[in-house]
């Protein structure tokens, strides 16, 4: 089968060339991120791959269906950036990587509750220009804290027992209990209450109509003053002029993000040559207390090889039998 490959990076050609290897289907990789205008690349493929920041809304769907596209193959977990409903009419099959290392991302997680807790990311500035001083770089012990985990499937249930091991006092709030979160003496309460309860609050929801923007004013006015606010799941599960409304009033004393609502113009790309255009983006990089990764939290070699494994399962699967291995449906998703 014809692939083709978008938002292609090096990495990506690497481990997802390695893992064709054996099964004869032809990858074509295009740097082009797909939106409208660039599907016309995917002329002749049956299969396009795609990433977290490619376009898969009604237009461009229709363009891939109409030259003969059947399959959409995620190369990530998220698939918010899909029109399910739009997929399904066409009769296009999506696929995605459900699990690949939920571990990369609990621990790029807790990489951030550390550093920006402690300040390293002022710290290794301060050194490097010989600046021994502390003023400014005080932070405060993780064990005794109360850390709230919104959404307690496979990542944030690791995060939760990470945090138990620095000696948190873990709550959580999810749709569902994980019954493994509840053998481990994790008590689940309401939005409302884990707000209001924790000293350090991250998000391991996916992106839905119900998580859209569920860090906004009224949920900033609930939490403990100077909370730390971490957040390695999608963007617009925080509403960012709420967040920066909320540090400049001192309400967040720290705020850590792999993930950002605005992302797809900035994310992913070598910017240092030119001038952000983001103003809201722009003023959260002025922040001493914000700590800012660039969507990397995936980021390990264990994650890519296996990602680049399911994926081209997925492929396979739906070449040999019309079938992939991880469906992404409208039907599941109600379930
Ligand atoms: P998962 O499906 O295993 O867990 C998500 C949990 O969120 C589930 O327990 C679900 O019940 C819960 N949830 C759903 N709606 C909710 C709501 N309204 N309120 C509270 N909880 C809710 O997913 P996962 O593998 O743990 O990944 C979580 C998210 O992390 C993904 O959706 C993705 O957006 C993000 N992610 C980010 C990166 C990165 O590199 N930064 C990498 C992988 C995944």
């Amino acid at each position: 089968m014809k692939v083709v490959v978008f938002s292609a990076k090096p990495y990506d050609r690497v481990f997802l060339t390695e893992a064709a290897r054996a099964t004869g289907h032809e990858l074509v990789f295009v740097e082009a991120t797909l939106t409208a205008d660039s599907a016309v690349l995917a002329d002749a493929a049956q299969a396009v791959c795609v990433f977290v920041n490619d376009h898969g809304d009604a237009a461009v769907l229709e363009k891939l269906a109409g030259m003969g596209v059947r399959l959409v193959a995620l190369r990530c977990a998220g698939f918010n950036n899909i029109d399910l409903q739009a997929a399904r009419r066409l009769g296009l099959t999506v696929a995605r990587v459900p699990a690949y290392s939920p571990h990369a991302v609990a621990e790029h997680t807790l990489a951030l509750i550390l550093a920006l807790n402690r300040n390293i990311h002022r710290a290794f500035n301060r050194v490097r220009e010989g600046n021994f001083a502390l003023d400014g770089l005080l932070g405060f012990d993780l064990h005794g804290k109360t850390a709230g985990i919104v959404g307690t499937g496979q990542i944030g249930a690791i995060t939760a027992g990470i945090l138990q091991g620095f000696g948190c006092t873990v709550i959580a709030h999810d749709v569902h209990e994980n019954p493994d979160c509840v053998a481990r003496g994790i008590a689940y309460v309401s939005r409302e209450e884990l707000f209001a309860r924790s000293d350090v609050i991250s998000l391991h929801c996916p992106l839905t109509p119900q998580t859209h923007h569920m860090i906004d004013a009224d949920a900033i006015r609930r939490m403990k003053r100077g909370v730390m606010i971490v957040n390695t799941s999608r963007g617009a599960v925080i509403d960012t002029r709420a967040v920066l409304a909320g540090l400049k009033a001192g309400i967040i004393g720290r705020l850590a993000l792999d993930v950002y609502e605005e992302e797809g113009d900035l994310f992913f790309e070598d910017l240092s040559n030119n001038i952000i255009g983001d103003d809201v983006f722009a003023r959260l990089l002025t922040f001493p207390n914000v700590l800012i990764t660039g969507h990397q939290a995936f980021f390990t070699k264990e994650a890519l090889g296996n990602i680049a494994e399911t994926t081209l399962a997925n492929i396979d699967a739906f070449a040999r039998t019309g079938e992939p291995m991880h469906r992404v449906s409208v039907e599941k998703i109600a379930d």
